[in-house]
C-alpha cells in the first residue's frame, strides 16, 4: 500500500517562503493498494496537483474520494480536480451523512455561481455519492472503518487495511479531555475509543495543528496539539504517526523545532513521529494484494434513505442560558427538542416520552443514572453538557467547558446516528408460546444430522446453484439449523436471523434479492461480516398444527432474483422437509 501526501496545510492553503518544505496546500492524501484500487483521502487545495497528475496517466480513471468532513480545507479542490470533468472517468464520493441535506447538495453548495463559475453538472466523468456513517464497508480489495470525530461539523476518522497493512487518518479532531490536549492526564472516555479506532496500525495520519502552549488560546475550534497526537499514537501502539494539518501560520522552521523536541522526549520509545510534506511517500506491507480483511459484527457504514424521522432529545436542567444553546443547536435539526427542568421529572417520563438521547447540564449529571436505571443507560446515550471530572459508569460522553453550539450539535448528530437501530431486529409473533411449544414438541432441536434433511438441502443448493442450504428451526432466542448445506455453524442469533422475519410476516415466502438494499439486513451483521449475504430466499416451515416453527432457505453471496417457476420448486422441497419434520425420527429410521 503506497501513501502520497499532496496537501498537509490545514484550514487554508499557505503557499510562501515558510511552507516550502512541509507544503502549503490543504489536506489530501491517496492511498494505492497493491492491485491498484485508489482512494482519495480528502479534496483540498492539495487534490489540484494529484488530478494532474492522474490526467498525465492518460488512461480513464477509477477511484475513490473519502472526505472526512465538508469544511472548506477538505473539499476545495473538488472543483479542481480534473478527473471529475473528463468523460470516462469514474469516482465515488464518500463523505459523513449530515442531517436532512444530501451530500451532493452540500458539495454543490461551494459551486454556487456566487462563488465558482461551473457546478456539478459539468462534470463530465460518472461520479457516485454516498453518505457515510459509522461502521465498515469495502472497496475492492480494502477495508474501510469509520469512527466519528470530534469537530465543529460531522466529522469521520477513517481506518484503512488491505496488503497485510492498516492505517488511520484523523482529521479535524479536538480532544475530548483538555488535559490530554496539553499533554496531561489520563486517557479514558471517548478519547481512549479514538486510541482503541486505530489499535496498531502501521500508519496514523493526524491532525496536529496547534502546539500544547498555544492550545489555551484556540479551545473549541476543533483541532489537536502535536503531544496529543503522539499521546494517542503512542496509545494506539501504532508505528508510525504523521502529524499534518499544519497550521496556516507554522513555519517550516517551527515545525522542525517541535519535531526535534518531540523526538528528544520519546527517545527510542513510542512510535516513529514526523511531519507529514507534500510529496512525501509512505510505502506499508506486503506489496501484494490480498482479500479484504473480515471486520465482525460492524455496521455497514454507507447509509442508503435519510433519516426522515423526528428524533427526540430530551434535555435536563433548569438553566436559561443553556437551554437556549441547545435548542439554537437543534433548530434546523430533524429533532424535537424536549425538556424537563428536574431529574425526577426526566427518569418519570423518560418511557413515555422514549428519546434518543438525553443531556443533562451540569449539577444533575451525578445522579442520573441511578435515577434512569441501569437498563434505560444502557441502550439511551446521556450526555452531559460540562460540569467537571470524568462522568462515571453510564454515560456516553460529556461535552467539556466551554463549549459551542456548533459542538452541540455535532455531539447531537453523532450520538443519534449511533443511538439509530441500524439492521431490523425480527418481530416477535403474536402466537410466540404456543409456536416455541410446537416446534419443542416435535423434539428435533439438538438431535444429530440427518440424510433425510441433507438430502434436501444438498438438491436445493444445485437446484437454485447457490453456495448454502439450510432446514432453519426459529427456537425461542436463536435459530438452529437440522441441515446445513454449504455451512460449519449450526445456530446463530434470532436477532440477525432472515428466517426469523419469514415466520413473522403472513407471506410463505420471504426473498431478499440483495440484503445491501433492503434497509431490514443491510447492516446486519450476516451481511456485513461472516458469511457476508446478499441474496435470501426462505420458505416457512410448519409444524403439523400450522405453528410457522422455521423455514427452509438457500443463501448467496451475489444478488439474486428467483422466477416464479422457482419459487414454486422452493415451495415444493420445504413441503417435503416439512413431511419429514412431521415424522418422528424413530418411524422414519423404520421406513428407511
Ligand atoms: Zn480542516
Ligand atoms: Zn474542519
Amino acid at each position: 500500500m503506497d501513501i502520497r501526501f499532496w496537501g498537509t496545510r490545514g484550514s487554508l492553503a499557505k503557499p510562501g517562503p515558510h511552507t516550502v518544505r512541509y507544503g502549503g496546500n490543504t489536506s489530501c492524501v491517496e492511498v494505492r493498494s497493491a492491485s491498484g484500487t485508489r482512494l482519495v483521502i480528502d479534496c483540498g487545495t492539495g487534490a489540484h496537483e494529484l488530478g494532474q497528475s492522474i490526467m498525465r496517466e492518460g488512461a480513464p480513471s477509477r477511484g475513490h474520494v473519502l472526505i472526512s468532513h465538508t469544511h472548506w480545507d477538505h473539499i476545495q479542490g473538488i472543483p479542481f480536480f480534473a478527473p471529475l470533468f473528463v468523460p470516462g472517468h469514474v469516482w465515488d464520493i464518500y463523505a459523513p451523512q449530515g442531517f436532512g441535506e444530501s451530500l451532493k447538495e452540500t458539495l454543490a453548495g461551494q459551486m454556487e455561481y456566487t462563488y465558482f463559475p461551473v457546478t456539478p453538472e459539468a462534470f463530465g466523468a460518472q461520479v457516485r455519492y454516498h453518505n457515510l456513517g459509522e461502521g465498515c464497508f469495502t472497496i475492492d480489495d480494502l477495508t474501510i472503518r469509520t469512527r466519528y470525530l470530534n469537530h465543529p461539523a460531522l466529522t469521520l476518522a477513517f481506518r484503512i487495511e488491505g496488503d497485510g497493512a492498516a492505517i488511520a487518518y484523523a482529521c479535524d479532531h479536538e480532544p475530548h479531555s483538555r488535559e490530554l490536549a496539553i499533554g496531561e492526564g489520563e486517557i479514558v472516555g471517548e478519547d481512549l475509543a479514538h486510541a482503541e479506532f486505530m489499535d496498531g496500525v502501521d500508519l496514523i495520519i493526524h491532525d496536529a495543528q496547534y502546539l500544547a502552549e498555544e492550545y489555551q488560546a484556540k479551545q473549541g475550534w476543533g483541532h489537536s496539539t502535536v503531544e496529543y497526537a503522539v499521546t494517542i499514537a503512542k496509545a494506539a501502539k501504532a508505528e508510525q504517526i504523521a502529524l499534518t494539518h499544519h497550521d496556516p501560520s507554522r513555519t517550516d522552521a517551527q515545525i522542525d523545532t517541535y519535531l526535534a523536541s518531540l523526538r528528544a522526549k520519546l527517545g527510542e520509545t513510542g512510535p516513529k513521529v514526523f511531519a507529514a510534506y507534500e510529496g512525501l511517500v509512505v510505502q506499508l506491507g506486503s506489496g501484494e494484494a490480498q482479500e479484504p480483511v473480515a471486520t465482525p459484527n460492524i455496521a455497514n457504514a454507507i447509509r442508503t434513505g435519510e433519516n426522515e424521522d423526528r428524533a427526540r432529545v430530551l434535555l435536563v436542567g433548569d438553566c436559561a442560558v443553556v437551554t437556549d444553546k441547545v435548542a439554537r443547536a437543534v433548530e434546523n435539526e430533524p429533532i424535537e427538542l424536549l425538556l424537563s427542568p428536574s431529574l425526577s421529572e426526566a427518569a418519570a417520563e423518560a418511557a413515555r416520552l422514549r428519546p434518543s438521547l438525553v443531556l443533562v447540564h451540569d449539577s444533575a449529571w451525578a445522579e442520573v443514572p441511578h435515577a434512569f436505571g441501569d437498563g434505560v443507560t444502557g441502550e439511551l446515550p446521556i450526555v452531559v453538557l460540562g460540569g467537571s471530572g470524568a462522568p462515571g459508569d453510564g454515560y456516553a460522553d460529556r461535552l467539556e467547558e466551554p463549549w459551542s453550539v456548533e459542538y452541540a450539535r455535532t455531539r447531537i448528530r453523532t450520538w443519534l446516528m449511533r443511538a439509530e437501530c441500524h439492521w431490523a431486529r425480527p418481530p416477535i409473533p403474536n402466537d410466540e408460546a404456543d409456536r416455541v411449544a410446537a416446534l419443542k414438541r416435535l423434539g428435533i432441536l439438538d438431535t444429530a444430522p440427518e440424510e433425510r434433511f441433507d438430502r434436501h438441502t444438498r438438491i436445493a443448493a444445485a437446484l437454485f446453484r447457490t453456495p448454502i442450504a439450510l432446514v432453519s428451526l426459529v427456537d425461542a432466542d436463536r435459530q438452529w439449523f437440522k441441515s446445513c448445506f454449504g455451512t460449519d455453524v449450526c445456530e446463530s442469533s434470532r436477532e440477525t436471523s432472515f428466517c426469523a422475519h419469514a415466520i413473522a410476516s403472513d407471506a410463505d415466502l420471504l426473498i431478499v434479492p440483495d440484503a445491501l438494499q433492503d434497509d431490514r439486513f443491510r447492516d446486519n451483521p450476516l451481511v456485513t461480516d461472516g458469511p457476508r449475504i446478499r441474496f435470501y430466499a426462505g420458505a416457512v416451515l410448519r409444524s403439523p398444527e400450522g405453528k410457522r416453527i422455521g423455514s427452509f432457505c438457500v443463501l448467496d453471496v451475489r444478488p439474486r432474483q428467483l422466477s416464479d417457476a422457482e419459487r414454486g420448486l422452493l415451495r415444493d422441497v420445504a413441503a417435503s422437509v416439512e413431511a419429514e419434520l412431521c415424522t418422528p425420527a424413530v418411524k422414519a429410521a423404520k421406513a428407511a
